[in-house]
């Protein structure tokens, strides 16, 4: 399954990726996480990108968008992906589309998170991450209402987006999310058809 993972900062997109990617078996593509490792290594890009995670900042769409064109081109990736942070802007979403477009593999489902905001700052202040500082928090909300939730349009106009709940627990997220990727299962014709078929 080649999903997109969508929503605000502190809706809970982490901690519901570590399992669904487990329990999908496909790779955790997230950009956050791969822009925190190029940061570490303290190359003049690094530097320009923790200068921008520093801040609230989006770095710039080019480097984001080479990292995750040589991420989805690893062979881990064939059999779905989960991206979780990306895309964040409307070129990121076209590039997207256009990478996904040349492979014949287009996405499956766009899973948006959905949290009220003063829920987001409460989450993230609690969570303690260097860019979890109150100031650079309200930067990346309103970086993320600006630029990145007008893309839910574009794939709402291609019915990808599935709205979840993502207010109360992670287990109860989790139970939420389990509903939209695993639908119930119509029971199986009656029949010689589907003998045999069915696993487990
Ligand atoms: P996240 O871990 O998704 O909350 O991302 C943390 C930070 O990484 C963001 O505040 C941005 O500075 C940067 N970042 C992550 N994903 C992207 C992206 N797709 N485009 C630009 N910047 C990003």
């Amino acid at each position: 399954m080649r999903l997109v993972f969508f929503g605000p900062p502190g809706a809970g997109k982490g901690t519901q990726s570590a399992w669904l990617t487990a329990h999908l078996a496909i790779p955790h593509l997230s950009t956050g996480e791969m822009l925190r490792a190029v940061a570490a290594t303290g190359t003049e890009v690094g530097r320009a990108a923790e200068s921008c995670l520093a801040v609230g900042r989006l770095v710039p769409d080019p480097l984001v968008i080479r990292i995750i064109e040589q991420r989805l081109a690893e062979d881990d990736c064939r059999p779905g992906f989960l991206l979780d942070g990306f895309p964040r802007t409307r070129r990121q979403a076209e590039s997207l589309d256009e990478m996904l477009a040349r492979r014949g593999t287009p996405l499956d489902l766009v899973l948006n998170l959905v949290v009220p905001e003063e829920m987001l700052v409460q989450r993230l202040t609690a969570r303690g991450r260097a860019d979890d500082t109150e100031e650079v928090i309200r930067q990346r909300l309103q970086v993320f209402y600006a630029e990145t939730a007008p893309l839910l349009q574009h794939y709402q106009d291609q019915s990808l987006v599935r709205d979840v709940d993502g207010r109360g627990t992670p287990a109860e997220v989790r139970q939420r999310i389990q509903a939209v990727v695993e639908p119930p299962q119509t029971p199986p014709e009656a029949g010689e058809e589907g003998k045999g078929k069915r696993e487990g």
